[in-house]
């Protein structure tokens, strides 16, 4: 009878992942660990590494419950070693299997590092498809050959297509693919949005929170309030509660943004996809159910399907084919220091305020908060991408590497020079100003381009124009900014330097700004 080891990662936590398929309640061992190299390696915010260890406690119950032996190290088992690898090696000297069955990582560090688990172990290391996910990195691999550009939009055409979602035959329910242009509304005055769905922590999240208070509580960010779902019957509930209260208006206000608003109408469940404890294609088909039986409509349901059929899957192809070389490109050279503010949220600039402070207490922000506020002032800002991927995959309790890398560094820095986005999202405040209501509270005027009491991000959003003017003046989809530009007299020119550059000497201490801030 061969024995086997099931190693199970953190963000591994579904009954049906590859690597427990097959497994054997009389036969098998199954392995977890807590370990400090995981929640280090970048400072995560507590209430993340709070997530996690609840939710792999949780889970190591439930399988235990179903007659599995786990075998369970806790981040202050005596003898833990604090890495995957010591901890696997320790392990099979404990049960002495005749193989290791893992499923593959999320991140690119943790898969160079699983190459060498057999040689270290002494036993077969078998390292499944984590086929949780929609397309696999060779259906990917395969939908990129010999294309010369990777839109998401032909991507997700071709998913919908072999998912059948929202389809009528071979054509698009509703006859359009995309119902983006009816999603940009902003909140109209008194409306406001339903309320986050909330857990109460039980004795076993209470027990986390005190260790990881304990150990990480000096880390960016509040560990509680903790309202997080650490099980996957709680994170349904939470997803139940988006279709039932907000899933009909997330189309609408998908872009909006609102002062102490953190989650308006979005759902709310990026850590709990990826962590495993909801699974994306049920959700796509739950989301598609309401829009069948009337209750949501369908610029709603396909914007929501979008993001998770569409640019989850998207992103993680590009990160599976691309890296390791992806992380390393900087198409804009940009090599500034991020701002020491994102790790305080002390700014008089409130929309950066607001995005950072909810950011700190929820690790949380939705998508155009992380796009056009954090992400759009570090492009601005000419911040080195690696501060800035190391930032969000730090502070955002969903963050893992195959999906916060392709986000950051492609769509967010313009690093991967198009390879994701074919332009730069860079906008001015006057974006803000459409979008939300930021700009009333702030003491900058959104309306006023130059001077001291400007919005710096808009003598910042020409002022990045200017000094890119070599790298993205050629590019089709920038000829409209790039004709203005080219309408500005020598003298706005240097005003709008002049002022870009007082903005970054305030901001660093130095007119360079490449010196810690
Ligand atoms: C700079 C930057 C960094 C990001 N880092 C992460 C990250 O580390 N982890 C992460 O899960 N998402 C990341 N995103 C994508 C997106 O912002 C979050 O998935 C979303 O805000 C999560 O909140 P929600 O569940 O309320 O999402 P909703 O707006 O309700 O969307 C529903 C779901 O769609 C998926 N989704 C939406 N947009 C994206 C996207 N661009 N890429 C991948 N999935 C998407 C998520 O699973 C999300 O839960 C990042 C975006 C940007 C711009
Ligand atoms: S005025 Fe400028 S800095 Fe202030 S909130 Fe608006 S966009 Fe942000």
């Amino acid at each position: 009878m061969t024995r086997t080891l099931r190693f199970i990662l953190g963000d591994q936590l579904s009954r049906s992942i590859a690597s427990l398929r097959d497994a054997e309640p009389d036969r098998d061992d199954i392995l977890m660990v807590e370990v400090g190299a995981e929640a280090t390696y970048v400072p995560h915010h507590p209430k993340k590494i709070a997530f996690l260890f609840s939710a792999m406690r949780h889970f190591a119950a439930e399988l235990s419950q179903q007659g599995f032996s786990v075998d369970y190290v806790r981040l202050d088992d005596a003898g833990n070693s604090q890495d995957f690898r010591s901890e696997l090696v320790r392990a099979c000297e404990r049960h002495k299997p005749d193989r290791v069955v893992v499923t593959e990582p999320g991140e690119w560090r943790v898969w160079e590092d699983m190459q060498g688990w057999a040689e270290a172990c002494g036993v077969p290391v078998e390292i499944r498809e984590d086929d949780r996910f929609l397309c696999s990195r060779a259906h990917f691999a395969r939908w990129a050959e010999g294309r010369k550009q990777l839109r998401m939009e032909f991507f997700y055409r071709d998913m919908r297509r072999r998912t059948g979602l929202l389809m009528d035959g071979d054509k698009p329910v509703g006859g359009q693919w995309n119902y983006d242009q009816e999603n940009r509304k902003s909140i109209p005055k008194g409306t406001a949005a339903p309320p986050a769905f909330a857990v109460q922590p039980d004795q076993t999240t209470q027990d986390v929170l005190a260790l990881v208070g304990g150990r990480f509580g000096d880390h960016f960010g509040d560990l509680e309030p903790f309202d997080f779902a650490v099980t996957a019957a709680d994170a349904e509930a939470a997803f139940e509660d988006f279709l039932a209260h907000r899933l009909a208006s997330f189309g609408d206000y998908q872009d909006a943004m609102k002062q102490d608003s953190p989650t308006l109408w979005h759902a709310v469940i990026s850590p709990y996809l990826n962590a495993g404890l909801l699974d994306p294609l049920t959700c796509c088909k739950r989301a598609e159910t309401e829009y069948l039986a009337g209750r949501a409509p369908l610029n709603a349901v396909e914007g929501f399907i979008r993001q998770i059929l569409g640019w989850r899957e998207y992103v993680r192809g590009i990160y599976w084919l691309k890296m390791p070389d992806y992380a390393e490109t900087n198409f804009l050279d940009a090599d500034r220091k991020l701002p020491t503010f994102y790790w305080s949220g002390d700014t008089d600039m409130n929309c950066l305020a607001q995005a950072i402070g909810q950011t700190k207490r929820l690790a949380y922000a939705h998508h155009i908060q992380r796009l056009m506020v954090t992400g759009n002032f570090a492009l601005l800002l000419g911040v080195a991408p690696k501060e800035v991927c190391e930032w969000y995959l730090a502070v955002y309790a969903d963050a893992f590497e195959w999906v916060e890398l392709p986000n950051t560094h492609g769509m967010v820095m313009h690093a991967d020079g198009g390879v994701l986005g074919s332009k730069p999202y860079a906008a001015s405040g006057k974006y803000i100003n459409r979008m939300g209501d930021y700009c009333e509270h702030c003491r900058y005027d959104v309306k006023q381009g130059e001077g001291s009491k400007a919005c710096p991000l808009n003598y910042l959003y020409w002022n990045f124009m200017m000094e890119n003017e070599d790298r993205l003046a050629d590019n089709p989809r920038m000829a409209m900014p790039y004709r203005t530009l080219r309408r500005f007299a020598p003298e706005k020119r240097a005003r709008i330097a002049e002022d870009a550059r007082r903005f970054i000497e305030r901001i660093y201490g130095d007119p360079a700004g490449t010196e810690a801030a």
